[in-house]
């Protein structure tokens, strides 16, 4: 594998983005502010990303021929989710730097490994334990305790994948609908977080070790999406400290080069657990980019770039509403009446029921 450095790229430079999403497309849109260009390596067609930047490659994770082409356009590699092939990211890598590294996609990939890795670096978490099949589920989730929650280990996002189970009748089909039409589900059993609210950190290292972090959002869900964050999240200065402590602990613990956001159950006695990572921009850090001179894309990309990180101070406090589906066009011209709000579509044409088609973002002066 490749762990080539980088002196910060100059501009003109090109960073391959495996992934083709609303995070790509911000994080592109970001680099050409810095000068920098962006290829975007996608299997679908016209994905929002490849609207903001001339350079893309339509074609499998699996291909290597194209993922060969891709590595030599590039000047480095970075993804922006994490559901990448393995075996795609090991690939590049030994082409090209991928940033963050490999390893800790494997990480972040797998609900299991991150649970592990978080015990491992003394981090609380919620009681989790393996799940192999639904004999070893219903002794795992009387063990851990009812309710409890059974989550696929890999490629869930959003809830799917994911069955509360609040008793013993519940037992019996919650391994089928966790499980789906997944050929090998691999099961994780969390225990029930009656949580007070739900919060999550973003924080970038450079390749120099150098760390910034966001203020700890508050994030409220509905049907298991992300409905809106609140900036800052409504906690005490101890549980926020506590959250951000938990932040850099864990980049570091992950040797990150990059962004890694952290999603936090806050429990009814204060206790911050981890429920989620993800190595890259966020959901929860859209906020950033109206209320803040650096945004989480603009940092996401200085910090893969090998260029110093920028400031994370909050110009205004914010709340960012996801618009999903339909809600987009219903409520475009509205918001682009308000002179509060500032509006992010992300050039999707089909609104699904549940898809993300743009945020709003207000902004209200600081306390
Ligand atoms: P996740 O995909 O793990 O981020 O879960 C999506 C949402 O489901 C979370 O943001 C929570 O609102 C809820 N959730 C997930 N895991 C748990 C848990 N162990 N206890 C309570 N609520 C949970």
């Amino acid at each position: 594998m490749s762990n080539g450095t980088i002196a910060g790229l100059a501009p003109g430079a090109v960073i391959g983005i495996l992934g083709g999403g609303q995070l790509g497309r911000m994080a592109a849109l970001a680099a050409a502010r810095l000068g920098l260009r962006c290829h975007i390596y996608c299997p679908e067609p016209n994905p929002p990303a490849a609207q903001v930047t001339p350079h893309f490659t339509c074609a499998a994770y699996e291909d290597e021929a194209a993922l060969a082409g891709f590595a030599a356009a590039v000047d480095l590699v970075t993804f922006e989710f994490e559901n990448i092939p393995l075996a795609a990211a090991a690939f590049l890598a030994q082409r090209v730097p991928v940033r963050p590294d490999p390893k800790v996609l494997e990480v972040c990939q797998n609900r299991l490994r991150e649970k592990d890795f978080c015990a491992t670096a003394k981090v609380p978490t919620t009681r989790y334990a393996e799940a192999n099949g639904p004999e070893a589920l219903a002794r795992v989730a009387r063990d851990i305790g009812l309710p409890c929650v059974l989550k696929t280990c890999e490629m869930g996002y959003d809830g799917k994948g994911q069955v509360l189970i609040g008793g013993e009748d519940d037992l019996a089909a919650a391994w089928p609908a966790m499980a789906g039409a997944q050929p090998n589900p691999q099961g994780i059993v969390e225990g029930f977080v009656d949580f007070s609210l739900e919060i999550s950190v973003i924080v970038a290292r450079g390749a120099d070790g150098a760390c910034r972090t966001y203020p700890a959002v508050e994030n409220q869900h509905t049907d298991h999406i992300l409905d809106r964050t609140i900036v800052p999240a409504r906690i005490s200065e101890r549980v926020a400290d506590r959250a951000e402590g938990i932040a850099l602990h864990l980049a570091e613990q992950l040797d990150l080069v990059g962004l890694l956001a952290i999603e936090m159950f806050v429990t009814q006695d204060d206790e911050v657990l981890v429920n989620e990572l993800a190595p890259r921009p966020h959901n929860s850090g859209h906020w950033t980019i109206d209320a803040c001179l650096t945004s989480q894309f603009e940092q996401f990309i200085r910090a893969v770039s090998g260029l110093p990180l920028g400031t994370t101070d909050r110009l205004a406090d914010a709340v960012m509403k996801n618009l999903l589906g339909e809600e987009a066009d219903a409520q475009r011209l509205e918001i682009l009446s308000d002179p509060t709000a500032k509006l992010h579509l992300y050039g999707k044409s089909e609104a699904r029921p549940g898809r993300k088609m743009g945020h709003v973002t207000r902004l209200t002066p600081r306390d």
